[in-house]
């Protein structure tokens, strides 16, 4: 069942618009991004039913939700929506918000998320092997696709030893910030 929490719903709007240029309230639940959402076989929830759950203030139902943690940001939604809603800037500042505030998630989830993005900001890039290697041993299933994963390496197609890219540092200061202003306004 749907609850109304006027506050909440109030406070989250207004932290949509500030954040993300996002206003909830004008969805209008036509479904047009869930229609073409590529991954949305895969979420407990539709992107159109996120909408409405933030339009009611359900902010910890939403954090928890595999959809935010599965979204691949292919911005097909956004491109989609007839309200022009940022429905994947909602959805990729709801998964920053979910990792601060170290909301427990399904499916492994936020350790692939937390792996990928602290490799970003370590490296400047994503290191495919890097990462990968350091999601199987967190997630412990060390071996997991590891028969994609070997002959991958053995043909060169991924590189064994990483590379900072230039401007990694600043990359890495970037993902900080915005951490820490996620936990400061989450
Ligand atoms: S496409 Fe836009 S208006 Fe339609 S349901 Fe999705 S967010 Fe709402
Ligand atoms: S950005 Fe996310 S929610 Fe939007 S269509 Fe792509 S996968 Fe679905």
């Amino acid at each position: 069942m749907i609850r109304y929490d006027s506050e909440g719903a109030a406070q989250l709007r207004d932290r949509m618009l500030s954040r993300v240029k996002a206003d909830v309230a004008a969805c209008y639940q036509c479904g047009n991004c869930s229609a073409g959402c590529p991954a949305a076989f895969t979420f407990d929830y539709a992107p159109n039913q996120i909408m409405r759950m933030l339009q009611v203030g359900m902010l910890d139902e939403v954090l928890a939700s595999s959809a935010v943690q599965l979204c691949v940001q292919c911005l097909t939604c956004t491109s989609r929506c007839p309200r022009n809603i940022d429905i994947a800037g909602i959805f990729e500042d709801l998964k920053t918000v979910a990792v601060a505030k170290d909301v427990r998630v399904p499916e492994d989830a936020a350790t692939f998320n937390r792996v990928f993005l602290e490799n970003v900001a370590k490296y400047g890039r994503l290191t495919e092997a890097m990462m990968l290697l350091r999601y199987n041993l967190m997630s412990k299933h060390p071996l997991n696709d590891a028969e994609l994963g070997i002959p991958m390496l053995t043909k060169g197609k991924v590189e064994v030893l990483p590379k900072k890219a230039a401007g990694a540092d600043e990359v890495g200061r970037i993902y900080r910030k915005s951490l820490e202003k996620a936990r400061w306004e989450g």
